[in-house]
């Protein structure tokens, strides 16, 4: 179809907003429009995060030479001609606002060659306006080049994050497309660093692989196309077996007849397809492709057209929830295994194997003890007194704030009187004896405050005890939280953590914070990558809290998740079996905390029973 404008009726029921926002905007819509133009090829580059320069080249069907300067006007386009053509979108583009956008806040370039014409065409607008127009050879195809973004806009350039968060968002863009269209060979340089490449032979698993990394990616389940063959709507695409899940919806991905959208509702579709498979606040990994009629999804509600309108939402959710359930069900271990130690055998690098076989060699008992004593040096020193303790109470609620004084010897409402050790409940609880009653100690979250205090202290003195590996792990992980994790590098440092980048979304995990050597290092890496990837996007908005001794409020944050993380990771779990000693040293641990009534997520370590409340059961009245 040629290039036209869009007559007034049309282009005024277009969903208007702005789809320049940053250089990811950019790649974005000349991502979407190389694929339009059905290029089999198509190779991104940035500079400087993508504000300095953004080059797509394709193979696709090129502009007609008289076409190439309307294709800049606004509401210029080949992909729609009525305002009928609407309720059918079989394109990604349709609105033809995107190269007259573009083109309004950067200097751009196109050199482009309609296939069927004899030479081609370079046009360069600055500002919007054309400065030159010529007549030029290349091969068919287009190339788009867009430098200085927002130079003419310095409040829009302001608003840039660093090149990084850039990047991030470029390289999440993109991998997916590489993804979901696994037909075109994808390209992606930053700063003539090659992040990405994919081959383009169809091979969805191997452009997972790419991506993802070899063992998540080649873990992946394929939804199998039979399932809803013939069907209205088709369900495609990858999800991840259940021992495999993160700690955050990002590894969630949907695409509906070709374009990227968010969906809640579809997203919610993936989750509860997982529903009692995945333990609790964990969610699947899931590439989810979703196929209709176009006049049944409505792609014109959003600016960037990022959100989609269904005419029937709930046959939509139900096409999902089913085709995902049925995959991950079919291919389900006898047994799923929760842990992230049930991942099988044959995805772990032999210097995982060689851990595994050292730590199967102990007893559980020498295990948990090498967890406790790595964890609970004696701290027989510590004063007493403590100033500027919290003061907490024993109810559900999260700490309140406020000085208090001394926190031993006494039932205070902040501080722990001596406890005796009764015995161990439900392999959950520690039984113990007060003065005053009983004292039922929570023994995870007992030890999660007590590695959390010990953690935040080795901080403090500028060293938590790292655990060498005896080789290094090497670790994938998707591109945007590779970047995500490259930024917060130097802080993992700090807590025990080293890791080198190694290669685009690879790392070399070289040492662990002691406490956390019985981890997999790739699931801890991915944690705090998806981890670091939401702190990142919480710095969006200026913020000025103090800082905790960390060069930035962004870091801070980070460090607390992190040791958080740790504390969570290697505290005993309910089902370990203790012995009478490790009772004990756990709750003389508890006992030296500032904050011995809650865990550092804020849940009560103890619960406790008083004499009075125990002899009304009995029905004592109160007299003892
Ligand atoms: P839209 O994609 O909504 O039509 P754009 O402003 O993105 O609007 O593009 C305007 C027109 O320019 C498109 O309709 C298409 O005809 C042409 N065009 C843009 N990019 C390419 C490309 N890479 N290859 C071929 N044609 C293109
Ligand atoms: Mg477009």
């Amino acid at each position: 179809m040629p290039i036209r404008l869009l007559p007034e009726d049309v282009a005024s029921r277009i969903a208007a907003g702005e789809v320049v926002e940053r250089p990811a905007s950019v790649v974005k819509e000349l991502l979407e429009n190389s694929l339009d133009a059905g290029a089999t090829r198509v190779e991104i580059e940035t500079r400087d995060g993508g504000a300095k320069l953004v080059r797509v080249r394709d193979n696709g069907t090129g502009i007609a030479s008289d076409d190439v300067a309307l294709a800049f006007r606004r509401h210029a386009t080949s992909k729609l001609e009525t305002s009928a053509d609407l309720e059918h979108i079989g394109t990604l583009g349709f609105r033809g606002e995107a190269l007259s956008s573009i083109a309004a806040v950067s200097r751009l370039t196109c050199i482009t060659r309609q296939r069927d014409e004899p030479i081609g065409t370079q046009i360069r607008l600055e500002g919007g306006e054309i400065v030159a127009e010529r007549p030029t050879g290349r091969p068919p195809g287009t190339e788009i080049v867009v430098e200085d973004l927002f130079y003419n806009v310095p409040a829009r350039r302001k608003f840039l994050r660093t090149e990084r968060t850039e990047r991030r968002h470029i390289d999440s863009f993109a991998t997916r497309y590489a993804i979901a269209y696994p037909n075109t060979a994808f390209s992606l340089v930053h700063d003539g660093r090659e992040a990405l490449t994919t081959p383009g032979t169809g091979d969805a698993k191997e452009v997972l692989i790419s991506v993802y990394g070899l063992d998540l990616g080649s873990s992946l389940l394929e939804i199998p196309p039979s399932l809803t063959e013939g069907h209205t709507i088709r369900v495609s695409g990858f999800v991840g077996p259940t021992t495999v899940h993160r700690a955050n919806r990002g590894y969630i991905t949907l695409f509906v007849n070709g374009r990227w959208i968010e969906d809640i509702r579809l997203s919610y579709a993936i989750i509860q397809a997982y529903h009692t498979l995945l333990p609790v606040k964990r969610y699947p990994v899931a590439f989810v492709m979703v196929e209709m009629p176009p006049e049944d999804v409505d792609v014109n509600v959003h600016p960037t057209k990022a959100e989609v309108r269904f005419r029937d939402g709930d046959a939509a959710f139900r096409a999902v929830q089913r085709a995902v359930r049925a995959t991950v069900i079919s291919k389900a271990p006898a047994s799923a295994e929760w842990s992230s130690d049930a991942r099988a055998a044959d995805q772990l690098t032999d210097a995982q194997l060689d851990q595994r076989r050292r730590l199967a060699q102990l007893t559980p008992a020498q295990q948990q003890r090498i967890n406790l004593s790595a964890l609970t040096p004696a701290r027989s020193d510590t004063s007493p007194t403590r100033i500027g303790t919290d003061s907490e109470t024993i109810s559900n609620g999260p700490a309140s704030q406020g000085p208090a004084g001394p926190t031993r010897g006494g039932d205070d409402a902040t501080g722990l009187p001596p406890l005796r050790i009764v015995g161990q409940l439900a392999t959950m609880f520690i039984i113990t004896e007060g003065p005053d009653g009983l004292y039922l100690v929570d023994q995870h979250a007992a030890h999660e405050r007590v590695l959390y205090e010990e953690l935040v202290a080795d901080k403090v003195q500028g060293q938590i005890p790292r655990q060498p590996l005896l080789e290094p792990v090497s670790v994938s992980l998707p591109l945007d939280e590779a970047d995500s994790l490259e930024e917060v590098l130097p802080t993992l440092q700090a807590l025990g953590l080293e890791v080198d980048p190694f290669g685009p979304g690879t790392f070399l995990v070289r040492a662990v914070p002691a406490p956390l050597q019985t981890q997999s290092p790739e699931d801890l890496l991915a944690d705090i990558a998806s981890a670091a990837a939401g702190v990142g996007a919480s710095s969006e908005q200026p913020f000025d809290v103090e800082t905790s001794g960390a060069s930035s409020p962004i870091l801070a944050e980070l460090e607390e998740m992190v040791i958080r993380h740790i504390c969570k990771r290697a505290a005993v779990k309910a089902g370990q079996v203790l012995s009478h000693e490790e009772m004990a040293r756990l709750v003389k641990d508890l006992e030296q905390t500032r904050n011995p009534r809650t865990c550092p997520h804020g849940r009560p370590t103890v619960v406790k029973i008083s004499t009075e409340e125990l002899a009304r059961h009995f029905g004592r009245g109160g007299s003892l």
